[in-house]
């Protein structure tokens, strides 16, 4: 297949800024946790798709039969009378026992919370989005956080792939200049300073053929 047949939709390695926000949240748990087995983390990692925000301290986590669960809900909320976090397994059959410690109901809640503060400061990280219409045979892209290479005319037949071609480039970028390569010309763009939220909504339009 010829080469820029293929372009039209290209992605730069799916780097994030400020590295993976989960392994971040992990991390957190366990420098804040240093007493906790790995279990307990794990099992919190377990039960994070089924923790629900209800409101800044109110959460819901659903019960998992393979963690022992029996029922299908656990509500954990932050008692400020008590200055702890506390769960309804706690008022349950044996929940004193469970009490002393911290359950894994409550360690998937902690979880939730730094991984939101993760994936948040990702989120509002400062970053560069820049475009350009190039005209060549091939473009590439070096160095970016993301990017895209939409194709603004159709290559008709397969004789046309070696055929110039004009391009709409975009570009995130943590630098404010990205340098691209239009048939192994360097061509310098300059960035705009965005959000790293703002710079994604503006690929995800790109895609759709909105050109700036
Ligand atoms: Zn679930
Ligand atoms: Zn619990």
């Amino acid at each position: 297949m010829p080469r820029n047949r293929r372009i039209g939709y290209t992605t730069g390695k799916n780097r994030r800024p400020n590295g993976d926000p989960l392994r971040i949240a992990l991390d957190r748990l366990r420098r804040d946790f240093p007493g906790k087995s790995r279990s307990w983390v794990k099992r919190a990692l377990f039960r994070l798709p089924h923790v629900r925000e209800v409101r800044e301290g109110l959460y819901v986590v659903e019960g998992v039969r393979e963690l022992g669960d029996w029922k299908p809900l656990y509500q954990v909320w932050w008692s400020a009378r008590e200055g702890r976090w506390e769960c309804t397994c706690y008022y349950s059959t044996f929940g004193w026992r469970r009490r002393r410690g911290i359950c894994t109901h409550v360690a998937s809640v902690l979880l939730y919370r730094r991984f939101k503060r993760a994936v948040e400061a990702v989120e509002n990280r400062p970053v560069y989005f820049a475009s350009a219409e190039v005209e060549c045979v091939d473009v590439k892209v070096r160095g970016a956080l993301e990017h895209r290479v939409v194709p603004l005319e159709q290559s008709d037949t397969i004789l046309d792939c070696g055929k110039r071609r004009r391009f709409a480039v975009y570009v995130v970028s943590a630098e404010p200049e990205v340098e691209i390569l239009c048939d192994n010309a360097p061509v310098k763009l300059q960035g705009v300073k965005v959000s790293y939220k703002v710079a994604k909504a503006l690929l995800q339009d790109a895609q759709r053929g909105d050109a700036p």
